[in-house]
């Protein structure tokens, strides 16, 4: 069995506050290099969808990057209630993912 057989695109769930804002250009090459794999990169963040919040965040991320606001609402539920299948979450604050805060 070699590496291929594991070929599966890959749908990864960052967080923003905390996660990406810690070294946004580190953030950047792992996206550059998901998407050099196939893989997809979203953001999911438990902050409002305010217009603030929308200009920030599409500023900041790279464009591939789907953005959503869950606000508050656990980043799990909100992704199955909006049919967004997540494979891997990347979270600094993983309660927020599931509702444990
Ligand atoms: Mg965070």
């Amino acid at each position: 069995m070699n590496s291929d057989d594991f070929k599966k695109n890959i749908v990864i769930a960052l967080d923003y506050d905390d996660t990406y804002t810690l070294d946004p250009t580190f953030w950047q090459g792992f996206i550059s290099t998901a998407l050099i794999h196939g893989h997809k990169i979203i953001c999911i963040t438990a902050r409002r969808k305010t217009l603030e919040n929308q200009q920030e965040l599409a500023t900041t991320l790279p464009d591939c990057v789907d953005i959503y606001f869950s606000y508050d609402e656990p980043k799990s539920d909100y992704a199955k209630r909006n049919g967004i299948a997540v494979d891997v979450w990347i979270d600094d604050m993983p309660g927020w993912i599931v509702g444990i805060t």
